[in-house]
């Protein structure tokens, strides 16, 4: 077999070593890479100042591979990377008129000129290749250089990925190693341990598959992963047969097997069947509506998005009768009914779903604790309502409050629709109890 191939990988920013960033790119390359069979032997963060950045590239210089290099490619005073490369290669900074071309016509498109220091970005070390940049105005950069590989990709994820997948991936496929796989089955309404319990007698013993579960407040993720240097064939088998495996067991809590998140596979139901909906939001204040116009072509199916935040707007946008907020109060299930009814009824919709609730971390009694939430979905001849007790931070209570709702939609959609929803048995013929986490 041939001689693997030392990879590292280095993020730059200072931003990166407060407590207020994180580097996923290096999470993203590193699953990039893995699917090459190629794996990462360290990983580095380092600030913008350079004497840092020169012992870095020096350290990681030392021994030949790849070194990829994440930021400080833009214009700005401490946007080093460009230049620090240069200087510990020895190498000197040559203009490059089509950079700097690049750089104006994004900003003509604006109407702009773009500013002097934009100028930085069109220098770059002496023999570089340039990775264009459709997204951004730096360049990437491919810098061979004695046995080393040095590729320098721009910090903004909008910008690292597309130039990774389209410039930097075709070039690494020489360095394959054997075959890979990966699939990615998506939940809601389960909790970890309940699935846990359910699939744990599945898991792959000495296979070359592997899995993991990845779960956060809301929604969790089974990975499928594998990699041979044998059949390629066998091993799409092989991952076929288990999805297989946690499908039979685990149903219509799988809303996606093709990485999908569920207001998109939403969004193709209510395409599909040509229905419309409207969203009436108390406690999300608009996350449901949100999250429903991310998918692209959404005017075909969503109408209309209500925050009736306060119990007057419930009223008066959605019709609420006031007597009833009084007697029941604004988070309740007959409240829930209503406004799913009203904001479906008002805007002429098929559905209409309703979100309320306590996000916290204040307003929660002994009665009604910050966590509960009623999520509603009305139709033609019929509501359903769901009380739910969701633990978390305001932002993560509100995001399974949206989650709950478009999960009741995705089952009533299911449930009408041509196909029959799978009944969902446990391995042991008992029913899964849908706990939502
Ligand atoms: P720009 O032209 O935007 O300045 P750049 O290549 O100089 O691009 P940086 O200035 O280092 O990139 O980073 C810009 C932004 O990109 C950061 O504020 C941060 O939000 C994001 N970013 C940078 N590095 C990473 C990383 N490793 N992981 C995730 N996000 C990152
Ligand atoms: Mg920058």
């Amino acid at each position: 077999m041939a001689k693997t191939i030392r990879i590292e990988i280095i993020a730059v920013g200072s931003e990166l070593l407060s407590p207020y960033y994180q580097d996923t790119n290096s999470l993203y390359l590193t699953q990039r890479l893995n699917e090459l069979g190629l794996g990462v032997v360290r990983k580095t963060i380092v600030g913008d100042d350079e004497a840092s950045l020169v012992r870095c590239f020096r350290e990681a210089l030392k021994r030949p591979g790849f070194v990829f290099t994440m930021g400080g490619l833009g214009p700005t005073e401490d946007d080093r990377t460009r230049e620090v490369w240069a200087r510990v290669l020895g190498r000197t900074l040559v203009f490059q008129p089509k950079i700097f071309d690049h750089i104006r016509r994004r900003f003509k498109r604006r109407g702009l000129t773009p500013p002097a220091s934009n100028r930085k970005q069109a220098f770059i070390p002496k023999g570089a290749r340039i990775l264009p940049n459709k997204n951004g105005t730096a360049p990437g950069l491919w810098i061979e250089d004695s046995g080393r590989t040095l590729v320098l990709l721009p910090g903004p994820p909008a910008e690292l990925k597309p130039m990774f997948q389209d410039l930097v991936w075709p070039r690494l496929q020489r360095l394959r190693r054997g075959h890979s796989i990966r699939r990615v089955l998506k939940l809601t309404g389960l909790g970890e341990s309940v699935l846990e319990s359910e699939i744990a007698d599945l898991y792959p013993k000495d296979d070359p598959l592997s899995v993991t579960i990845l779960s956060s407040p809301g929604q969790i993720e089974i990975h499928i992963y594998g990699r041979t240097d044998r059949s390629r064939s066998s091993l799409v088998r092989k991952a076929r047969l288990l999805e297989k495996a946690f499908s039979d067991r685990l149903g219509d809590f799988i809303f996606s097997n093709s990485g999908e998140d569920l207001e998109e596979v939403v969004a193709g139901l209510l395409k599909a069947r040509r229905k419309t909906l409207a969203a009436a939001e108390s406690c999300t204040g608009g996350l449901l509506s949100h999250r429903l116009t991310n998918v692209p072509g959404s005017s075909e199916y969503f109408l209309e998005g209500v925050i009736a935040y306060g119990n007057e707007a419930k009223t008066s946008r959605l019709g609420v009768p006031a007597a009833l907020i009084q007697q029941h109060g604004a988070v309740s299930a007959h409240v829930a009914r209503a406004m799913a009814e009203g904001v479906r009824r008002r805007s002429l919709s098929h559905f209409g779903l309703a979100v309320t609730g306590i996000a916290g971390p204040s307003g929660g009694t002994p009665q009604k604790p910050v966590g509960l939430v009623y999520t509603a979905l009305a139709w033609d001849t019929g509501t359903q309502i769901e009380k739910n007790l969701f633990l978390g931070s305001r932002e993560y209570i509100k995001f399974q409050s949206t989650q709950k709702a478009l999960d009741m939609l995705r089952r009533h959609l299911l449930l009408t629709g041509k196909k029959p929803a799978v009944r969902i048995r446990g391995r042991k013929g008992r029913r899964i109890k849908g706990k939502v986490k």
